[in-house]
C-alpha cells in the first residue's frame, strides 16, 4: 500500500463524473488500500472518493474516528432526509472550508470490496461524509452548495477534512 498524493483545484478530474467500477479485480482492491493509507496519513482525514487521488472510478473510503473504515464501491444515495447546515472542508479545496446546508440522514447503498451489496443509514459526520465523497465522484465539491462566498472562510486551525 502506497500513500498517494492528492489532487486539488483546478485539477479537472475533480470536475469529471468517474467510471462505474465493472470488476472488482486486484487493481480495484490496491486502489482501496492506497486510498485507506492516504485517508490514515493525517488524522484529520476522515473520507477520501478515488478522483480526489487521480482515478476516475466510483470508489470512496470513510473513516470516522473510532469506527470501522467503510469502503463503498459504486455508491449511492438512495434516501436524504431533513436538512442542517454543516461547516465543511475537502482536500481538493486546501487551505478553506465553508457553511452549507447537508441532510440531516442519508440512506446509501454501494458494493463492499467483497462485492456484496450493503446498505447504510448514517446521520451525523457519516451523513455528511457519504455526501461529500459522494458529490466528488460526480464532480460536485462542496463550494458548489455555498449560498454565497460570504459562507467560504480560510482555514485557522486543524480541521476535519472529507
Ligand atoms: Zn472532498
Amino acid at each position: 500500500m502506497a500513500v498517494l498524493p492528492i489532487r486539488a483545484l483546478p485539477d479537472p478530474l475533480l470536475r469529471q463524473k468517474a467510471k462505474r467500477v465493472r470488476t472488482i479485480d486486484d487493481s480495484v482492491k490496491k486502489l482501496i488500500g492506497d486510498m485507506i493509507e492516504t485517508m490514515h496519513a493525517d488524522p484529520g482525514r476522515v473520507g477520501l472518493a478515488a478522483p480526489q487521488v487521480g482515478v476516475s472510478l466510483r470508489v470512496i473510503v470513510i473513516g470516522i474516528p473510532e469506527e470501522e473504515d467503510i469502503v463503498l464501491i459504486n455508491p449511492e444515495i438512495v434516501r436524504r432526509s431533513g436538512e442542517r447546515s454543516v461547516t465543511e472542508g475537502c482536500l481538493s479545496v486546501p487551505g478553506y472550508y465553508g457553511e452549507i446546508k447537508r441532510a440531516e440522514s442519508v440512506t446509501a447503498k454501494g458494493r463492499d470490496p467483497t462485492g456484496k451489496e450493503i446498505r447504510i443509514k448514517a446521520n451525523e459526520l457519516l451523513a455528511q461524509a457519504l455526501e461529500h465523497e459522494i458529490d466528488h465522484l460526480n464532480g460536485v465539491l462542496y463550494i458548489e452548495h455555498l449560498e454565497n462566498k460570504d459562507k467560504l472562510y480560510k482555514i485557522e486551525a486543524d480541521t476535519t477534512q472529507l
